[in-house]
């Protein structure tokens, strides 16, 4: 199958758009003037249904909505594309409203970023421990967007790719003088747009660096639904299969982190076929999303996601919670609704599917998972749980907020029982950096 990929400039050539209105179409242009817009052939053929793109999940994944922006943003754009004006013109205006939908939240590009010999690693985020995540150059872009992506940022060039490196003996060299990594993650973007040449260029330097401490290599990538023949007819797909395998052999485990919002995206012959080879190269599949409403905010369809995805071999992994940038409103559901989701989904699978963890926001103190609600001592609390913390003692210690049925993140929620402070806020508590709180951090 030959890549076709559709953005901006060109999605009125879409094969389908016929079905749309040309108000539809505006909304289109409009939207996609702000936030990243781009599909392809596999998505557009295979994934979403046309007979009622207006409610498809697959179309509201990859197509920008109305509800995306605010009426404001949403009428000043779509005035200046009335008017005729170039893209020069409108570029102030959309820059003005890029850094209103809040493009950093939470200063993940400033912190987390390491050094080694006084040298900046600008590709790099080591926040917890045992994993380090790397954003290698040439894996910024995916081959296709979701519009809920809170990367959207670096793809549309707010970034300029600062966060991305492909100085690979940097990233081994820090490696070596840090014991305690255990994992290292690709991540992007997506690293699976790389060619199987440049991939295994990096590759091939990690495994010949010969780190015994280092003991998993993980992808995380969407590509099994935005282009799964990258596994099985495009160039390069035997040869890349064969890389995977030669990271599995060296004694390495090589965990493939698959990105699935919905059941369909399992549904068709071709991501099946692909998973299957994945999976006989010995790498090990394992699955994560956020709870996206329109998308997937019910608990039937994540139940049905997990069981088909152990079906095919694949182990669920984590549901996340959506985090607070881009079109963020549009799909946000409250941490209690994503609670409910998640235990209506967790009650109707086997042990093998449980392995799944959530819903869990990566917040800036760590990855907090909402463990349930509880009424306690008069007081209806949440029960929450640091799955990683930033301090490696936070973990695994359950604590209470009051509960608000709102609340769609953790700097909204205050500690139960007349606390002051959350347990990780007391700037005395060992490895807190200083009494900064969460209220000031974002991520
Ligand atoms: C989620 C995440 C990881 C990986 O955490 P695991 O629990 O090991 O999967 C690593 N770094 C960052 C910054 C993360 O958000
Ligand atoms: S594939 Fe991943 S990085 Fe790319 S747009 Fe989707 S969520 Fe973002």
């Amino acid at each position: 199958m030959a890549y076709r990929a559709y953005g901006l400039h060109d999605f009125r050539r879409i094969p389908q758009m016929g079905l749309l209105t040309d108000e539809e179409k505006f909304v289109i242009e409009v939207v996609g003037n702000v936030l990243p817009f781009k599909v392809n052939n596999y998505v557009l053929d295979e994934l979403v249904d046309w007979n009622n793109f207006e409610d498809d999940p697959m179309y509201r994944l990859t197509f920008p909505q109305k509800g995306m922006l605010s009426q404001e943003h949403f009428s000043q754009i779509a005035s200046l594309i009335k008017q005729g004006k170039t893209k020069r013109e409108m570029k102030p205006l959309i820059d003005q409203i890029r850094l209103d939908l809040n493009p950093h939240p939470a200063g993940q590009k400033e912190q987390n970023v390491p050094e080694i010999n006084g040298i900046e690693l600008p590709g790099v985020q080591h926040k917890y421990n045992e994993t380090m995540l790397f954003f290698p150059r040439k894996g910024q872009t995916c081959h296709a967007y979701c519009t809920f992506c809170f990367r959207w940022p670096q793809f549309v060039g707010m970034d300029d790719l600062k966060f991305a490196m492909n100085e690979t003996h940097l990233v081994i060299e820090y490696i070596k003088a840090h014991p305690e990594l255990t994992d290292l993650i690709f991540t992007g973007g997506d690293p699976m747009i790389m060619s199987t040449e440049v991939f295994a260029s990096y590759l091939n330097e990690l495994l010949e660096a010969d780190i015994p401490h280092l003991q998993n290599i993980r992808i995380g990538s969407k590509s099994l639904t935005f282009w799964p023949y990258k596994y099985t007819t495009d160039p390069g797909a035997k040869e890349l299969l064969g890389l995977f395998e030669k990271v599995n052999k060296s004694g390495k485990h090589l965990s493939f982190m698959a990105h699935f919002n919905h059941p369909v995206e399992l549904s068709t012959p071709v991501v099946q076929e692909a998973i299957n080879n994945i999976r006989a190269t010995g790498t090990q599949i394992r699955t994560q999303a956020p709870v996206m409403k329109g998308i997937n905010d019910d608990g039937d369809l994540w139940a049905e996601m997990w069981k088909k995805q152990v079906q095919l071999g694949c182990i669920p992994y984590y549901m996340f919670i959506a985090r607070d940038t881009g079109a963020r409103d549009y799909f946000a559901v409250p941490l209690a609704e994503c609670y409910e989701i998640f235990r209506a989904a967790y009650n109707q699978v086997s042990g093998i599917a449980r392995t799944v963890r959530g819903p869990s926001m990566s917040a800036a103190p760590g990855k907090v998972q909402v463990l349930g609600t509880q009424e306690m001592f008069g007081e209806k609390v949440f029960v929450l749980n640091f799955l990683q913390g930033r301090n490696p003692d936070w973990v695994n210690r359950p604590f209470f907020a009051k509960y608000d049925a709102d609340a769609l993140w953790l700097d909204e929620l205050k500690p139960a029982f007349d606390q002051e402070e959350f347990f990780f806020e007391e700037p005395t508590l060992k490895g807190a950096t200083s009494s900064t709180s969460i209220h000031h951090h974002l991520n």
